[in-house]
């Protein structure tokens, strides 16, 4: 999955104090764009712009820190040469970055995101300011917001020896799982059921925690479930939504063109009869 990036480690916990240094490394984002020189994000030095511009984003490894440089508002300014902006989703399906790359790009795109969708305050509209010790940002009115991670559900139901896959009516075009985001007052389980429901028609019984995954392309917190079917198997797909929903033996699954979604090695493991 794409989280799966050893033997680098990424670590995400936020250190106000640290300011970037000549080699420290810089993620630049412009809208949903990153720049690159091949799957290589610049350094400090390549980069013109002010300290106060850059934002600690993360470390790497224990040493290698990262930088944010949101140029959205001012596009290309102090930009270093050789370097291009890539849309972040086409950096993922180059085949060529580095996965561990990717994800970083994928980490520092929903900070960005999060950082400039709050520049001003919800509340008053005043200025915001980064809170001096946690990752979080601040008002004078009193408001104070964290990072948004908004979770979503993914859900392998089972029938025997055969498990739901789905398409999309439109975007992703590659075998999913049904899928959905959990409302306010909701449960996960619950979420599981509601969504299995709305898009399949189908009851389900014995969920069961599977693994979880950040995916900050849309500021997901991924939770996977396995469940099985409860009673009638008919499938009423909810049209609005879908375009396939079937059930598949194992043999017949299809995955995905890449390793990256845990969507994808929940389909595996089931292919595979491990789940
Ligand atoms: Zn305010």
């Amino acid at each position: 999955m794409i989280q799966d990036i050893y033997p680098h480690k990424l670590n995400n916990h936020y250190y106000p104090d640290r300011k970037p240094a000549e080699d420290s490394i810089v993620i630049v984002i412009r809208d949903n764009e990153v720049l690159v020189k091949g799957d290589i994000f610049p350094l400090r030095k390549e980069v013109n712009a002010e300290d106060e511009r850059l934002t600690y984003l993360f470390s790497l490894d224990g040493d290698k820190n990262y930088f944010l440089f949101d140029v959205t508002d001012d596009k290309d300014t102090g930009l270093p040469e050789g370097y291009e902006f890539v849309n972040v989703r086409s950096f993922r399906r180059s085949g060529t970055a580095r996965k561990y790359r990717v994800f970083l790009a994928y980490t520092a795109l929903q900070l960005a995101n999060w950082y400039r969708n709050n520049a001003y305050c919800g509340r008053c509209g005043k200025k915001t300011f980064h809170d001096d010790k946690e990752r979080a940002i601040r008002c004078e009115c009193g408001n104070l917001v964290y990072p948004r991670i908004v979770p979503a559900v993914i859900v392998g139901i089972t029938n025997g020896d055969k498990i739901l896959v789905t398409k999309y009516k439109t975007g992703f075009a590659h075998f999913a799982l049904v899928a959905g985001f959990t409302e306010i007052g909701e449960t996960l389980e619950e979420t599981v059921a509601r969504e299995a429901m709305e898009e399949t028609g189908l009851k389900v019984k014995n969920i069961r925690y599977y693994k979880s995954q950040p995916w900050g392309i849309v500021d997901d917190i991924l939770v996977g479930f396995y469940c099985d079917v409860d009673g009638d198997d008919t499938i009423r797909m909810d049209e609005g939504e879908l375009k396939v929903a079937e059930w598949r033996s194992r043999e017949d699954v299809e995955l995905q063109p890449d390793e990256y979604s845990l969507t994808n090695e929940m389909m595996k493991m089931f292919k595979e009869g491990k789940a």
